[in-house]
């Protein structure tokens, strides 16, 4: 038998994907840009998660974020503005066993889509929300989103943003049914992944903002963000992100804060004093409209008709 055994078999190895696996087109964000290392971290999440692209799908709205469908090795949706949370709904109702991914911004989400934002948050169907928030319009050239700082100079501010910024994480925190809500920032690679990683395990809809830079269109205020690491206040806990070495060098003020503590929450948020960087809330009983509406969606079409006729014979007068 050339040295074989007589009961040798072929073993059969599971598919094991790498980066490449998860890679679409070549990325054409600016050098510089935040959204490359989203990118990445997803990519190196779904690749140690192993998951596989052809159960994947990346939806998105319109913005300079909405590009990373198209980066993706996996299924993807390149929506209008303002819809990626309904199309991401749409298809986590049809297909639950996906693992969906929504990437959308700051004007996407928090303008346009503001009653998609509010809606999906409350359905809390099991995905993944990633919000690029660079407080700026960056598609369409330097005009004022909804999270521009008040005196920040747009093409449609020159003088700068009349109005305070609207504030994402009270909002999200406010939504009846939002089961999970932190904060990270683009540029600390570690928290990152850990935030986004965290989100995707979660039962439920995973919300994330990301604190994300434009070097073109935000330069000087995304360079001051990333300059001033005492503005930023990571939070701490046994059930929140966790925190390595690296990133308490980098960051001074720490907080112990418990995910489940909605009202500490609240108060983190609204504190202007620090940007609270972490796992706000998290509520992993909260229902999920697909485990709620998804009864029937295996019957067939003559099923679903006897079953109408049924309930439709219970009410004949
Ligand atoms: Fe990124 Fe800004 Fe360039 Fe858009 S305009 S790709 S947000 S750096």
């Amino acid at each position: 038998m050339f040295g074989l055994q007589a009961d040798w078999s072929q073993e059969i190895y599971d598919r094991y994907f790498t980066m490449g696996d998860y890679a679409g087109g070549e990325a054409r964000w600016c050098p510089g840009c935040g959204d490359h290392a989203v990118l990445t971290a997803v990519q190196r999440i779904m690749r140690d998660e192993q998951l596989k692209p052809e159960n994947s799908v990346a939806v998105s709205g319109i913005g300079c974020s909405s590009r990373l469908p198209h980066y993706m090795g996996t299924y993807g949706f390149h929506g209008l503005h303002g819809r990626a949370l309904p199309l991401a709904c749409g298809v986590k109702s049809r297909r639950p066993e996906l693992d969906v991914w929504v990437a959308t911004g700051d004007g996407d989400c928090f303008s346009i889509g503001t009653a998609h934002w509010i809606h999906a948050l409350r359905y809390n169907m099991d995905m993944t929300v990633l919000v690029f928030d660079n407080a700026i319009y960056g598609l369409t050239k330097a005009q004022t989103s909804p999270t521009s700082p008040l005196g920040f100079k747009t093409n449609t501010h020159p003088t700068g943003a009349i109005l305070p910024a609207h504030n994402p994480l009270t909002i999200t925190l406010g939504i009846t049914n939002a089961s999970f809500v932190a904060q990270v920032m683009d540029w600390n690679p570690p928290l990152l992944y850990e935030t986004i990683r965290r989100a995707h395990r979660h039962r439920g809809t995973g919300f994330v903002r990301i604190v994300q830079r434009c070097p073109v269109y935000a330069g000087a205020y995304s360079k001051a963000l990333q300059q001033n690491t005492e503005q930023f206040l990571i939070l701490e806990h046994e059930n929140g992100i966790a925190v390595d070495d690296s990133a308490r060098r980098a960051f001074p003020n720490r907080k112990n804060h418990d995910p489940s503590d909605l009202a500490q929450a609240f108060a983190l948020a609204h504190d202007e004093s620090h940007i609270p960087i972490g796992l706000l809330y998290s509520n992993p009983d909260a229902p999920c409209y697909e485990d709620l509406s998804s009864q029937g969606v295996e019957l067939t079409p003559q099923e679903r008709l006897d079953g109408f006729n049924a309930i439709l014979d219970r009410i004949t007068i």
